[in-house]
Parts: C-alpha cells; sequence; structure tokens
C-alpha cells in the first residue's frame, strides 16, 4: 500500500475538542483530539456536537442576560431578539449556517456561547498534542484520534499519525469502523492501536440503532486482525438496546476465531452514562432515549460472565 504524500503541515481539519489527561481511550496518560463529523447517529451519543461536520451553536439559555451583544455582531441574524412573550428573550435560530466567525462567542458577556468546531492545522493540534510528551513518556500513553468519526477526515488524520509516529509518540484511533477499508488501512500504517466499537451484532438492531447496517463495520474489523493490527474491541452497554444474552452470545461467536492471536486484545465494556444529554439541549436538540437505559452491576456482572464462557476478559471501563 502507497503512503499519502506528506500534505502541508498547513492542512486544516475540523476538530471539535482536545482533551488532556484521558485515562479510558488507550494505555496510559493519553490527549484526545475529536474529529468532527459522524456518518452514525448511535441514539446514546454522547459527544452530539460531533456528529454534524459544520459549525454549530452551543446556547446555555440559562446563562444569558438577554443582552443583545451576540445580535449585533451575527453576520448571517443566528441570533435574533424574540419579543413575542412577556420579555424579549435572545433566540438562535437553526435554519441559518454558522460561518464559525466566533464573534458571538467573544462578545458574550456570559460565555452563554459555544462555536461547536474549529478548523486547526497539523501544526496547531501537534504543538497541543507535544504538551504533554512527558506525561506520555512517563504513564506509557500517547494520543488518540476519536470523533465524531476520525475516518471522515482521513487525509489530515494519517498525516497527523505520522508526525505523532516521527516524534515517538503512540498512537491509538477510536472508531466506528463504517469506513472504505482502504481509508482504514492507510490510517493503520502510522496507529498502535484500534479501539473499534461493536455496537450490536445483528446488522438489523444495528440499523435501527445508529442508522447504518454493521455488514462494513464487521468486514473491515476482521481485515484489520488477520492483517495484524492491534485491535481492542468496545461495546456500548445500553441496556435492552444491546445487552440481551442472545446479542453478546451473538458477538462472542464472532469474535472466538480471533481468540490466540497476539494483536487482538480482548474486549472492553462502557456502560451507558448521560454525560451528553445537556449538550443535546444546548444544540436545540431532544434527546433521542426517553426511558431508562442504564446498566446495575448485576446487569454488568451477568454479561461479564456469559463473556467469560468464551474464554475473553471483559474490561469495564467507566467514564
Ligand atoms: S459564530 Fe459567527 S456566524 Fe456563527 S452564530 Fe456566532 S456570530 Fe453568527
Ligand atoms: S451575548 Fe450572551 S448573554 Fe447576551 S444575549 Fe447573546 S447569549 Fe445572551
Amino acid at each position: 500500500m502507497e503512503v499519502r504524500p506528506l500534505l502541508s503541515l498547513e492542512r486544516k481539519a475540523r476538530i471539535f475538542n482536545m482533551q488532556k489527561y484521558s485515562i479510558y481511550d488507550g494505555p496510559g496518560i493519553r490527549t484526545i483530539i475529536f474529529f468532527k463529523g459522524c456518518p452514525l447517529r448511535c441514539q446514546w451519543c454522547a459527544n452530539p456536537e460531533g456528529l454534524e461536520k459544520k459549525y454549530q451553536v452551543m446556547f446555555q439559555e440559562e446563562l444569558c442576560i438577554h443582552c443583545g451583544k451576540c445580535v449585533a455582531v451575527c453576520p448571517v441574524k443566528i441570533h435574533y431578539m424574540d419579543d413575542s412573550g412577556d420579555s424579549i428573550k435572545h433566540k438562535v435560530r437553526r435554519d441559518i449556517n454558522c460561518t464559525g466567525c466566533r464573534s458571538c462567542e467573544t462578545v458574550c458577556p456570559r460565555q452563554a456561547l459555544n462555536i461547536a468546531g474549529k478548523d486547526l492545522t497539523i501544526t496547531e493540534v501537534l504543538d497541543f498534542i507535544q504538551q504533554d510528551a512527558a506525561f506520555y513518556q512517563s504513564s506509557g500513553g500517547g494520543v488518540t484520534l476519536s470523533g465524531g468519526e476520525v475516518c471522515t477526515q482521513p487525509v489530515f488524520a494519517v498525516n497527523l499519525l505520522m508526525e505523532c509516529k516521527k516524534l515517538g509518540i503512540n498512537t491509538a484511533i477510536e472508531t466506528s469502523g463504517y469506513a472504505e477499508l482502504d481509508a482504514i488501512l492507510e490510517l493503520a500504517q502510522f496507529n498502535d492501536l484500534f479501539l473499534y466499537d461493536i455496537k450490536n451484532i445483528n446488522s438489523d438492531q444495528h440499523e435501527v440503532l445508529t442508522g447504518v447496517r454493521n455488514e462494513k463495520i464487521l468486514r473491515n474489523l476482521t481485515e484489520l486482525i488477520q492483517r495484524g493490527y492491534k485491535v481492542k474491541v468496545r461495546m456500548p452497554m445500553i441496556k435492552g438496546l444491546n445487552t440481551s444474552e442472545e446479542i453478546i452470545r451473538k458477538t462472542m461467536e464472532f469474535l472466538k476465531s480471533f481468540h490466540g492471536r497476539p494483536n487482538f486484545l480482548g474486549v472492553d465494556l462502557l456502560p451507558y452514562h448521560k454525560l451528553g444529554v445537556n449538550k443535546y439541549k444546548q444544540l436545540g436538540k431532544i434527546y433521542p432515549i426517553e426511558v431508562d437505559v442504564a446498566m446495575t452491576e448485576d446487569d454488568l456482572t451477568r454479561i461479564e460472565g456469559w463473556i467469560g464462557e468464551y474464554g475473553l476478559d471483559a474490561k469495564i471501563i467507566r467514564h
């Protein structure tokens, strides 16, 4: 396979967050780079601001004092004052595309506005990553590319990974695996570990829960493991949606053929959490899950037991 020619380090990608000191997404202490844009729509997604590639206005209404400063500076009139009620209130139009100028974010006296998405160069992202080089060395950590879905911006990502490897930084990718195999294999050349989701082994259910079928995902996973790339499988645990005994056992049957391969590093269980719920409101969206899907300790113990029967250890990752 050919390596894509190195781009200018001034090439940009749209990123919605860069987070230091993570201990959940790969070995050691890690910096996580979140790429904006994802082809899936998982009902439980904790990063709704990472789903769409476009800039999005996050508005914390409870902080707003309705001063109108954002209205005055917005070039496309996303912000407006609504005088239809008892008092005049600042509102956000969701049908107009934000240009990402950040004027409203800057001018707001209450920090009520946050624009999701920033176009950063490889140099800028690398500079941020390198700030914690000492932590990576002492802990065996490094950088993890996440999202959204990193495979939606593969050219930037492969060059960023290449630069990290030149600097001796350990690399990982957290992915849904829903991408063209060629793109994943290009990333794989400079990637030390894939954190690879299986969200539901049943493709019909997968489509209902995420918006896409899983055949391509499972095919790509098989290719990566068979080609010797290091993979850890991650299974989000959303009670009643993907946690039945039948689904867990079918997943283990699928993974059985990879047993014994040194590059297949087993399974992490990611119990549902509600950390992203408030962000839906800030984006003017409705949280898709209406029922209680939280896992109890008993639920997780039962699932660990089923997985153990197939000779696999399941590690529970709690955020
Ligand atoms: S970032 Fe610019 S275009 Fe977007 S809402 Fe704020 S002022 Fe308007
Ligand atoms: S600038 Fe901030 S506080 Fe003032 S109306 Fe806009 S969001 Fe509200």
